[in-house]
């Protein structure tokens, strides 16, 4: 059997006509960029993530880029954030020649730990980026708390989250502007890049209006200085066509990680496994779903990959430790939870239309992982306490 990491022909199979569809619709139309489709979906985008405004841009690493901007960060300036997460994140920051000072996750969660956030706060930030990693939100209140005690904004990368929810409140709504991207494999995913920015605040999206047109509201006349970043008609008709079914598809995702928790539960591989934790004012959308196998990862990926099993490793090196943030002077052991999670972690297939029979093949060949004796470790071990 194969069960590949991610298998996008399910869902295409369902969708074909739909899709194609949508797309002759825009290819009649001849309009190619900001017209109905692109706002409409930025309608239903704002409705989804409990939003009043929605701006579409060209890919979730712009989002994050077109938030900064829009929030006035520049050289001399800090932005806290998670040294475990996609390269973005923080590219983002250091290409406006900010400064990105990295705190530690939680080791239970992968998310930014708020107390370390709070404490890495001088007078020089900016900004919280806190990131939903795997589509589990960040713990949110405390960070908002730490935010309006110092009087900084919040962006939220919810490139993995989109209808992930903390406390009842849905990711893109729960800072001062949240980041989405349409890469087509994240969760809601088009053909190609796209990417969507969410806030309340009128003001802020205004100006992020004009920051991915070139900073001119008027044509030929440039306010400041902004770049092109806008979201495509094409990629807004697929997105509209696929919107409708996330809840569905978000559902199966839990269900799926629900299963594999038992599976796991009752197969007991004879090495310790640890799988995910979900915060109970989480909703959990599980864009992936992540083990932590502190003894024998690297050997179960090979293990899993010899037996027709793909699996990711996100991340394997923490930001901090990038060659290309050298200048920023960290070293190994400034954050060790990211590190160990760095080594420690691997995703296996989770997509909506995996189906029992292949995750009961995953679970067995997990567990069918022949490891050198060792004092006996148990098991399974589902975490069940956060650290925050
Ligand atoms: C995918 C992703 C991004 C970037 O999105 P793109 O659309 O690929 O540019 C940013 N942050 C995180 C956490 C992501 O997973």
């Amino acid at each position: 059997m194969e069960v590949p990491l991610l298998d996008l022909q399910g869902q295409y199979q369902g969708l074909r006509e739909e899709l194609l569809a949508a797309i002759t619709r825009v290819m009649d139309s001849q309009r190619f960029v900001l017209g109905d489709e692109g706002r409409a979906l930025e309608t239903e985008i704002a409705q989804y993530t409990n939003t009043r405004f929605a701006i579409g841009c060209a890919s979730g690493s712009d989002a994050l880029l077109l938030a900064l901007m829009a929030l006035d960060v520049k050289a001399g300036d800090e932005v806290v954030t998670t040294p475990f997460t996609f390269f973005a994140t923080a590219s983002a920051i250091t290409r406006l020649g900010a400064r990105p000072v990295f705190v530690d996750i939680d080791p239970l969660t992968y998310n930014i730990d708020p107390e370390a956030a709070a404490q890495a706060i001088t007078a020089r930030t900016k900004a919280i980026m806190s990131v939903h990693l795997y589509g589990q939100c960040a713990n949110m209140e405390t960070l908002r708390e730490v935010a309006a005690r110092h009087q900084i904004a919040i962006v939220e990368d919810a490139a993995q989250a989109i209808g992930a929810e903390d406390a009842g409140r849905r990711a893109g709504s729960l800072g001062a502007i949240g980041c989405f991207s349409f890469y087509p494999s994240k969760n809601l995913g088009g053909a190609g890049d796209g990417g969507m920015l969410t806030t309340n605040d009128a003001t802020l999206a205004e100006r992020l209006q004009l920051v991915r047109v070139h900073g001119g509201a008027v044509e030929y006349r440039h306010a400041e200085v902004g770049i092109n970043s806008r979201l495509d008609e094409l990629q807004a008709a697929v997105l509209r066509v696929k919107l409708p079914h996330l809840d569905c598809w978000s559902n199966q995702r839990r269900e799926n990680a629900r299963r594999y928790d038992e599976l796991l539960r009752e197969q007991q591989p004879e090495f310790e496994i640890v799988t995910p934790f979900v915060r109970e004012a989480a909703r959990h959308i599980f864009h992936q779903y992540v083990l932590r196998v502190p003894q024998h990862r690297d050997d179960l990926v090979k293990h899993l990959a010899e037996n027709g099993i793909g699996t990711g490793i996100y991340y394997p090196i923490p930001l901090h430790l990038q060659e290309c943030f050298a200048f920023l002077g960290y070293q190994e052991g400034d954050c060790p939870e990211a590190e160990r999670a760095a080594r420690e972690t691997v995703a296996l297939p989770i997509y909506p239309e995996l189906t029992e029979s292949q995750q009961r093949y995953v679970v067995e060949k997990v567990a069918s992982l022949a490891v050198s004796p060792e004092p006996s470790r148990t098991a399974v071990r589902s975490s069940q306490r956060s650290l925050l």
